[in-house]
């Protein structure tokens, strides 16, 4: 099969190999067709992943057809058009049983050496991973569902309900996939920071009631005097750097959540008495469960989540190379970029 592998860092190739096959009954065989570039995938690139490591066919932001069912499949069958959660738990520890599979320590996910991923043309995945699209949802759009059920997971975890006020602190993918749900929550403003002006045209597109530039003026001060001094009722991390952490622990207001999504390759140093004085709770949230997915899926065939902004391009699969390379550099403005097998 055709397949873009991240040899070691900073080198991917573009290559035969040979396809992953169904060794049980519960498997699925599907054939790629289009499949999105990830933040984690750069970080794969960079050789600085901690568990995508290199030599590896990376990819797990997907949409094909099944091709091929182990014997005892029954939920999907050849020819079914879907997408994969890309991660499942032992079944046996203590969060599997209670359906928190996110969180199990032995948890595989999709695009590691472990589980083949979708940067080869051939997956084989778990029957439970699969998801069927909903109709009228392209390949395309699919593959937005996996960063927008991120999106899902965090807000319902953080319990935003109508006439919150929220902050979203970096608006990539991730952020606005925060503010799509946020919004899709009941949430009547919004307020969305990022360095990237091309970023922020896109997010007021999306809906985003106020926009703001850091480097123009300042988020924490913008926030507060929009809410009568008191900051919003929860404020969400989209980028993982320590002054934007501290940021959004100053822009909730007294008794808010702050809810942290983004990766951070270091150890910030934090102004944790806002914590304490102000009594902020601080909510982890790690990807998604079956449900955010669904969630996810069924808000863009009902045109909740608009994909058309968040797709900047589409390249075919042996351009890979150069595709990283545009996401990693941003050498042109790009919110995703996608990669095809047709
Ligand atoms: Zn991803
Ligand atoms: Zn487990």
């Amino acid at each position: 099969m055709r397949a873009a592998v991240i040899e070691k860092p900073y080198v991917v190739e573009f290559k035969d190999v040979a396809p992953p096959v169904i060794t049980r009954n519960d498997e699925v065989l599907i054939k790629v067709a289009v499949t999105g570039i990830c933040g984690s995938e750069i970080h794969a690139y960079h050789g600085t992943h901690p568990f995508r490591i290199p030599p590896v066919i990376s990819g797990h932001e997907m949409t094909g057809v099944v091709v091929e069912t182990g014997k005892e499949v029954q939920s999907v069958a050849i020819g079914d058009r879907v997408t994969v959660e890309p991660q499942y738990g032992c079944g046996l520890c203590r969060y599997c049983k209670v359906g928190d599979y996110h969180l199990c320590p032995r948890k595989k996910v999709l695009g590691t050496q472990e589980w083949t991923g979708s940067f080869g043309e051939y997956i084989v995945v778990p029957e439970h991973t699969v998801i069927r699209l909903p109709e009228g949802v392209s390949f395309e759009q699919g593959a937005l569902i996996e960063p927008l059920a991120v999106g899902v997971h965090a807000v319902r975890q953080a319990k935003v309900g109508l006439g919150d006020k929220v902050a979203v602190l970096g608006a990539g993918p991730i952020g606005l996939a925060l503010m799509l749900a946020a919004k899709a929550s009941g949430a009547t403003r919004t307020f969305i920071t990022d360095v990237s002006d091309y970023n922020l045209e896109i997010a007021a597109k999306l809906g985003s009631t106020y926009t703001i530039n850091p480097l123009k003026e300042n988020p924490v001060e913008f926030i507060r005097n929009s809410t009568n001094g008191d900051g919003v009722d929860v404020a969400f991390l989209a980028i993982g750097l320590e002054p934007v952490l501290n940021d959004a622990l100053k822009v909730v207001k007294k008794g808010g959540k702050v809810s942290e999504v983004a990766l951070f390759g270091s150890h910030p140093k934090v102004e944790i008495s806002f914590v304490q004085n102000r009594e902020i709770s601080v909510i982890g949230s790690n990807m998604y469960t079956r449900s955010d997915f669904e969630i996810a899926a069924e808000a863009i065939a009902a045109g909740i989540f608009d994909t058309g902004l968040l797709i900047s391009k589409i390249l075919p699969i042996h351009q890979a190379r150069e595709a990283m390379e545009l996401v990693d550099k941003k050498t042109e403005n790009v919110i995703k970029v996608l990669l095809t097998y047709a």
